[in-house]
């Protein structure tokens, strides 16, 4: 079979990995790139193959650098069927609303302040290209739910393990004979992390694989304990009522948000954090929330003691509005510190919570709380990075407000975690490290070579090609 790496290649969004095995072309995930903006226009500005050629999607879940170039795919000519389970579905399709909505958004802005002469821009697609996709999904069970395979043919078929790492997320691990050898080929998509709130844990394949694509975001990290992070989030509200500031999170309003939600909601339970007023200011994190609340079988032990159990939703509580409409988000600017404002996107690229920075990086009580993964160039990243004055709108602002880091919130794997998940697979003979930048990839193959020194580890650039 041959193996192209066209995305979270040396990088990590765009995932996109094609498997040929004979005619037969399956691409695992169709990833948007995000990141600088110009470098993302330009990479995706279309599909590095084409599209009516590819037989079937295997989609990992539904973050937009997983899904995100779907419609582009659909409307280029695909006509085969994209497998996730039933949560992915529900959350790709707000996913992908929303960012064609941002594409038009976009669009509209340039083409209102286009220099004489300069070409006006489309959007890369539309709401009408993602209705399109949903005729397209076909939702498929965890093994543990079904015992089924699911067959793409003669000589394919796949299982879905619990990946952990955010509602309806798999492990994809894949049967593929050719020339009468039967070979199995795991695919993380992103991996979660133990212990954290709601979702299940990662599930270890338990066949044994020559072939892994395993993400690294995390390679050469390894992340605190989840219970420390409680304590600091507590230190940090208690220091924001002392000094009544605004704590400022941007965050993913897919997974993170709901985790904080999570956290906040059980510790005003236990009384370890006064009352205050917190807000949700995301249209789409409404959506998938909600989205949430119909899959709590897929949620953990600890769901059903904390809130399961007493019929009680994790993300209803007194003091939490979530703002769907731009006159309840302007209104948030009049609330007076301590409060807490949650809003995406999570990287600081754009979104709601831009305007909340804007309004509140100067304050020098204000606290600017950093919970996920800032990609290089991002102003997320500069942020981290102690960069000031930072640019916003294309205006400099200096940054007076603190700076935290809980980066423990992770929805991803640390080395520890890849490693032990590595460990688990029998049999393998290649890995292929993706989702992941340079130094972090190089980190976690040192880490493997060391223990396993027989095995072929790559880190494939973008376009490359293996035959395995
Ligand atoms: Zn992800």
């Amino acid at each position: 079979m041959k193996i192209t790496f066209y995305g979270a290649a040396q990088g990590v969004t765009g995932s996109k990995h094609l498997i040929e095995v004979g005619d037969f072309k399956l691409l695992l995930d169709c990833g948007m790139h995000q990141g600088r903006r110009q470098e993302s226009n330009t990479l995706n500005k279309e599909l590095p193959f084409d599209a009516s050629g590819i037989d079937a999607v295997i989609l990992s879940h539904a973050h937009a650098d997983h899904c995100g170039m779907l419609p582009v795919l659909v409307r280029d000519g695909f006509a085969g069927k994209i497998y996730c389970t039933a949560a992915t579905a529900d959350i790709a399709k707000f996913i992908l609303e929303d960012t064609a909505g941002i594409q038009e958004n976009d669009a509209k802005y340039f083409n209102k302040h286009l220099l004489p002469g300069q070409p006006s821009i489309e959007p890369l697609y539309t709401q009408r290209d993602v209705k399109k996709v949903g005729g397209y999904f076909q939702p498929v069970p965890y093994f543990r739910l079904s015992q089924q395979w699911t067959r793409l043919n003669e000589n394919i078929r796949f299982k879905f393990y619990d990946a952990g790492h955010i509602l309806g997320s798999v492990v994809t691990l894949l049967e593929i004979t050719e020339n009468g050898q039967t070979k199995n080929l795991a695919f993380t998509g992103d991996l979660g992390r133990h212990f954290l709130p709601i979702l299940r844990d990662p599930e270890f394949v338990t066949e044994s694989a020559e072939i892994l694509i395993t993400e690294a975001t995390y390679g050469n990290r390894i992340h605190r304990p989840v219970t420390d992070l409680e304590a600091d989030l507590k230190q940090i509200i208690a220091e924001a009522v002392t000094k009544k500031s605004k704590i400022i999170v941007p965050a993913f309003s897919l997974g993170r948000t709901q985790e904080l939600l999570y956290m906040l909601h059980k510790l005003l339970d236990k009384n370890e954090i006064p009352s205050l007023p917190i807000f949700v200011d995301s249209p789409l994190s409404q959506k998938i929330t909600r989205v949430f609340g119909t899959y709590t079988s897929d949620f953990d032990e600890e769901f059903w003691k904390d809130f399961g159990e007493k019929g009680e939703g994790a993300f209803v509580f007194d003091g939490l509005t979530i703002t769907g409409s731009i006159e309840e988000s302007k209104k948030i600017n009049d609330t007076d510190g301590p409060c807490i404002i949650i809003a995406g996107s999570g990287m600081c690229e754009g979104g709601r919570i831009l305007h909340h920075l804007k309004n509140n990086i100067e304050g020098p009580n204000n606290i600017i709380l950093i919970t996920g993964y800032q990609a290089e160039g991002t102003l997320g990243r500069k942020l981290i990075k102690g960069v000031n004055p930072v640019r916003i709108f294309g205006v400099e602002y200096p940054v007076k407000a603190q700076i935290k880091i809980l980066n423990e919130l992770s929805a991803h794997a640390d080395q520890k975690d890849l490693l032990s998940y590595v460990e688990h697979i029998q049999g393998l003979k290649n890995i292929f490290l993706v989702h992941t930048e340079l130094p972090q990839a190089e980190g976690f193959k040192e880490a493997v070579l060391t223990q396993h020194l027989g095995l072929s580890v790559e880190i494939p650039h973008m376009g490359q090609e293996f035959e395995v």
